[in-house]
């Protein structure tokens, strides 16, 4: 289905106001035509006649005629403004749900400020199709037939002449049209190549100031912005000729009317008042010709943007979110993976994988960076679908669960880990809405977090920055630390972070992790020696495959590549 079509779908929900749009476009276009009949039949009767009385009346309705003309259309603006705003909601809102939704693969090729551009300005410039599209449209399309019916009934030999341009005004369409998407896709992609840079830039400030690149930076902002000029540039070339050119063959129409009209009034065989009406009426009759280029113009912009929109809400969402069973009895927490392939492209990540936690056990995954151990985490997420073999909890195959489900048992800490620009207390909430101050308080007191949330200006509601910009990294850490406490889960998934902290800090931050850990099966991806002696079963990872595993003492005894890689710690 075409974008358009599929942006009126939209429309069809709000028939009644639709409709009611429809019925006051009609009557303020038919209040338009008494101003040229009056001003005809004045001309012809009332003026030669001297009728006073008649005059001045046929003056008051002259004016009654343009105040509900006007009137009509205030009223027509209105509801189109609802309807129109209504409309964009429920698209900008449909469109949120589903990237929402999509699977985070999606995410690995996507730049954010392409996406956000398409929820913004891409969604805002489909609304064009609505307010001038479908506004303008109703109204020139009632003005062209109102008049040109009006026209043809006054003297169908005027009408004839008075419609000779319209097939050429439809060629000169036509062509315009014939490979406009590329011309209108082209300032569309311009300005979210921008704009993704843009978002890129903006998060990486404290980079490029540190690497002194902002004349570096600003050339490539350049490159990209000079490129929407020149896109916007060649939309307007076109246009700048399409424009003038049908507005020029259009008055054509008037120039003939004007002669041939003419002519027949120095014959006698039409009244001045007739003629002047006509040429009054013509002019309606062709401005609205004019609005639908500009609507054609708008139609093809929206179309673009439309086109970016319909791409997302057409992207497959995640699978086996609400579909697929829940486990058969509260969870104790036992993870098995068994046989597990993985690969994000063609080269294998994670290669024949079996590991064994046992229930309330913690196990880490060691190994140097890129050996696929976050990689590991992301698969018990089910953030993406293994290849082969199985993985189970409590012997439930997490592939026949509902995402849903799964996520709800399992907590994700990742100690860099990501904060919302919002209080304290809306980043803590987010792992539990119900969450009373109470308990909101007790996470923070076992995650350490309690005595600084204290100090800061405004204690729990204080707002903590763009991904916590406000705090420090320790700071951070332990409200990570306090969100996972507050989620409760039996199954626990640990990124260490790799950036070192003071030994107050640390010592606090180890503490915080020992309450979290308690009673659950924890999975740790670990940097830290303290962390790594204290696990169960320490398995040790190579280009995604298990090389080694047992105790720190009994690896340590091996002499293999635990060893090697124990030095580093
Ligand atoms: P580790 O956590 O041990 O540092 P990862 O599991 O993050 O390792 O990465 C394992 C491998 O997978 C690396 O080669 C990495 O480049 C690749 N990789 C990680 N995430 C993605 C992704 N989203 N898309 C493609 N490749 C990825």
């Amino acid at each position: 289905m075409s974008s358009v079509l599929r942006v009126i779908s939209y429309l069809k929900r709000y028939r009644l106001m639709f409709g009611a749009q429809l019925f006051c476009a009609v009557l303020s276009v038919a209040c338009a035509a008494i101003f040229p009949k009056v001003l005809g039949y004045t001309i012809d009767h009332v003026l030669p006649e001297k009728n006073f009385t008649l005059f001045i009346q046929l003056v008051f309705v002259t004016l009654l005629g343009f105040f509900l003309k006007d009137g009509l259309n205030s009223l027509r603006i209105v509801i189109n403004n609802h309807f129109e705003q209504r409309v964009i909601f429920d698209i900008r809102s449909d469109l949120y749900k589903r990237i929402q939704n999509l699977p985070v693969k999606w995410f690995d090729s996507r730049r954010t400020g392409d996406v956000m551009t398409r929820v913004t300005e891409d969604v805002t410039a489909m609304e064009r199709i609505l307010i001038d599209g479908v506004e303008q449209g109703i109204m020139a399309f009632f003005q062209v037939i109102i008049f040109g019916v009006i026209i043809y009934l006054a003297d169908w030999k005027v009408g004839l002449w008075a419609t000779l341009p319209i097939p050429l005004l439809m060629l000169g369409a036509w062509i315009y049209t014939r490979n406009a998407r590329d011309r209108y896709k082209g300032p569309r992609e311009a300005s979210s190549n921008m704009n993704a840079l843009l978002h890129d830039n903006i998060a990486g400030i404290r980079q490029i100031k540190s690497f002194t690149a902002q004349e570096a930076e600003h050339a490539r902002f350049n490159t990209h912005s000079n490129a929407l000029r020149k896109a916007t540039l060649r939309l307007m070339a076109w246009w700048a000729g399409y424009s003038p050119g049908m507005s020029f063959i259009a008055m054509l129409g008037f120039v003939v009317v004007l002669w041939q009209g003419g002519a027949t009034v120095i014959e006698g065989g039409m009244s001045i008042g007739d003629f002047t009406s006509t040429l009054f009426m013509l002019n309606l009759f062709y401005d609205p010709i004019g609005k639908l280029h500009q609507i054609n113009q708008m139609a093809l912009s929206s179309r673009a943007a439309a086109d970016r929109v319909f791409e997302i809400l057409d992207s497959d969402e995640e699978q086996g979110v609400s579909q697929g069973g829940g486990f058969p009895a509260p969870v104790k927490g036992e993870v098995r993976y068994e046989g597990v392939n993985f690969s994000y492209e063609e080269k294998a990540t994670i290669r024949n994988l079996n590991l064994h936690v046992p229930a309330g056990q913690t196990i880490a995954l060691v190994g140097a960076t890129g050996a696929g151990k976050s990689t590991i985490a992301n698969l018990l997420n089910r953030f993406y679908e293994i290849d082969a073999g199985k993985i189970w909890i409590d012997g439930t195959d997490i592939g026949d669960l509902n995402k849903t489900e799964l996520r709800k048992v399992i907590g994700y800490v990742s100690q860099d880990n990501f904060l919302f620009n919002g209080s304290v207390r809306e980043n803590l909430s987010i792992a539990d809405r119900d969450a009373s101050d109470e308990t909101i308080w007790q996470a923070l007191e076992a995650a350490q977090a309690a005595p600084f949330v204290r100090e800061l200006s405004e204690g729990i509601e204080t707002v903590v920055g763009e991904r916590g910009v406000k705090l420090s990294g320790g700071e951070k850490q332990r409200l990570a630390i306090a969100r996972a406490i507050l989620k409760n889960p039996p199954i626990l998934v640990l990124d260490e972070a790799t950036a070192s902290v003071d030994n107050t800090t640390e010592e606090l931050i180890q503490t915080a992790l020992n309450e979290l850990l308690k009673g659950r099966t924890a999975i740790v991806i670990a940097h830290r020696l303290s962390t790594i002696e204290k696990a169960d079963h320490i398995y040790v990872l190579e280009k995604g495959q298990v090389v080694e595993s047992g105790t720190h003492a009994d690896l340590l005894q091996a002499n293999g590549a635990y060893a090697t890689l124990a030095k580093t710690f």
